[in-house]
């Protein structure tokens, strides 16, 4: 039996063509397949840096079927390079299966260090990166979100979201309901292109910001939360528990009033908070 190929894990540019390594750009010229989430896409990078590699589709549909098509290419002693539409594959992107089943197999997994918009925007944020959390995308529904945040309400390290140009604002919105108001975040858009854009600040003030202009909200998000720092931002475990449970016996309004004098916290947080539980 032949010796075993390698599979290459090859980031790619997030936004400017240029960010690739001269690593990468032999790797994916020398292999005998490379696996794309969309071949159409990566066409255009590899027709800019003439590479003419083969190209088969890997993506989150056909995964499962094609990682076994790859591991016996893998296992006849052929070379294969797995990239996604941008940046780190697996990193928010397909692979996970592939990468997973081939270690599985003692097959031979060789990693390129390249692009990935999660650490490109951490690096410049202004926020601490000794300690921090990736969570990739949030739930799309309100309250699945309100959970999530909920869960990260205490943690102390910088998280760090994906976020979609449609939905920026509502998951903006639900920050400023769970963490408060004055929770520092930061919104890292469009990173290595024309209008790469930092916005530093409060929750607030960053909403405020995206409804400012249109073009704010257009784009690609690095969405970052500052750790948590102290008691001040956070809506009390308690004062959930109060809500929720008033919630049963009067109208939102009056268990958010109620729970609002009780705790000395804002109404229209709480409000906003039952109005989601609902939802
Ligand atoms: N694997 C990729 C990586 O390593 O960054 C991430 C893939 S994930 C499907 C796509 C998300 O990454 C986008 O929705 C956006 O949140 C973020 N992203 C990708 N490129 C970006 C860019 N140039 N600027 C800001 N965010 C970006």
């Amino acid at each position: 039996m032949s010796n075993p190929g390698t599979l290459f894990i090859v980031p790619t540019p997030i936004g400017n063509l240029e960010d690739i390594t001269h690593r990468a750009i032999s790797v994916l010229s020398q292999v005998n397949v490379i696996a794309a989430e969309d071949t159409r896409h990566s066409q255009k990078l590899l027709q800019h840096y003439s590479i003419s590699t083969r190209l088969i589709s890997l993506h989150d549909h056909n995964e499962s079927q094609r990682a076994r098509q790859i591991i016996d290419k893998l296992e006849l002693g052929e070379s294969v390079a797995l990239i996604s539409d941008a940046g780190t594959p697996l990193i928010s992107d397909p692979g996970y299966s592939l990468v997973s089943q081939c270690r599985d197999a003692g097959l031979n997994v060789v990693p390129l260090p390249g692009a990935c918009a999660a650490i490109t925007a951490l690096s410049a944020a202004g926020l601490p990166t000794d300690r921090f959390v990736f969570e990739g995308f949030l739930p799309v529904k309100q309250q699945a979100k309100h959970q999530a945040l909920d869960k990260l309400a205490r943690e102390t390290a910088t998280c760090v979201f994906y976020e979609s140009p449609r939905r920026i604002e509502d998951t903006l919105q639900a920050t400023v309901t769970v963490l408060g108001e004055d929770r520092r975040v930061v919104l890292a858009k469009e990173l290595s292109k024309t209008f790469e854009t930092f916005f530093c600040g409060s929750a607030q003030d960053a909403l405020a910001w995206l409804n400012e202009d249109d073009n704010h909200r257009r784009g690609e998000f690095v969405f970052l939360i500052g750790g948590y720092e102290g008691e001040g931002d956070v809506m009390p475990e308690e004062a959930i528990r109060l809500l929720k449970t008033l919630m049963e016996e009067m109208p939102l309004k009056k268990a958010a009033a109620v729970t609002a004098k009780h705790y000395e916290l804002k109404k229209n947080a709480l409000y906003q908070l039952g109005l989601s539980f609902n939802e």
